[in-house]
């Protein structure tokens, strides 16, 4: 699903961003990316989603080599991943079933289709009484299952999310991570960034840890701290 190799990335400003990070990631994995602030967590995603491009090493996705894709590709090639972050960043003006929609507007299909579509991942994410509702009408583990819902509304291969328990508590915050492995039951590949230690020691997946900008623990039983 995702391979990078030899990715280094450094800021005009000077500072290393990634150095020589090697990583692969199969197809159906759950992946966890920690590290302290500024070890590079955000420089991998914003790689994989096209926002940055890579000094050098070579970044691929889904078969799609990302570090030379062509600027005016990157919105076609970013339909295939869904992002959620740590702001919900749902469109205040429309409702839960009209934010979820949105994303599947873009894409030419049918309003049917898009029906269908909308009342289905409604239902995954568990807010079919809320599908009327708007965004400041919800809490904010609400809201998050919103975004969920619509990252993975076009059926993407790969979803990513950064940090997407950082502004909830822990009762809220298992909610979500049931909800992301749901998802990865169904299919979906999920790399997820986060600070949050209490939670990777308990739903334990394969962890990745950056520190300064390289790999420095890959551990596939997951679990953070090594006894
Ligand atoms: P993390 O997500 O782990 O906090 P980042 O990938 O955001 O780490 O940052 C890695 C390093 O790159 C940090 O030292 C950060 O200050 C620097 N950095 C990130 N984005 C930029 C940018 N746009 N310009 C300059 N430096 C940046
Ligand atoms: P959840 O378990 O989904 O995170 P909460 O337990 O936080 O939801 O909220 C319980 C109920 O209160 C929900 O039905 C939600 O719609 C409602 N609610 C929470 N915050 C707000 C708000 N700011 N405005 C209106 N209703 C809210």
């Amino acid at each position: 699903m995702i391979e990078l190799k030899n990715v280094t990335k450094s800021y005009p400003n000077g500072v290393h961003a990634l150095n020589r990070v090697s990583l692969a990631i199969e197809d159906g994995e759950f992946i966890y990316i920690i590290g302290p602030t500024g070890s590079g967590k955000s420089t991998i995603i914003k790689i994989l989603n096209g926002e940055e491009v890579p000094d050098s090493g070579l970044v691929l996705v889904d078969g799609v080599d990302v570090g030379s894709l062509k600027h005016r590709k990157v919105p076609y090639y970013r339909r295939n991943i869904g992002c959620v972050f740590q702001d919900y960043r749902l469109l205040p003006t429309l409702t839960v079933q009209e934010n979820i929609a949105f994303a599947l507007e873009v894409l030419g299909i049918s309003k049917k289709e898009i029906r269908s579509r909308v009342d289905e991942v409604l239902e995954l994410v568990d807010l079919k009484n809320k599908a009327r509702a708007y965004p400041n009408e919800l809490s904010g583990g609400q809201q998050q299952r919103v975004t969920i819902g619509r990252a993975i509304a076009n059926n993407p291969k790969l979803l990513i999310a950064d940090e997407p328990t950082g502004n909830l508590d822990p009762e809220k915050s298992l909610e979500i991570i049931a909800l992301l492995e749901k998802i990865n039951q169904l299919g979906t590949t999920v790399l997820m960034v986060t600070h949050d230690i209490v939670l990777v020691e308990k739903f334990k997946k394969r962890t990745v840890t950056l520190d300064q900008g390289y790999v420095v623990k890959d551990s596939k039983k997951g679990g953070y701290i090594s006894l």
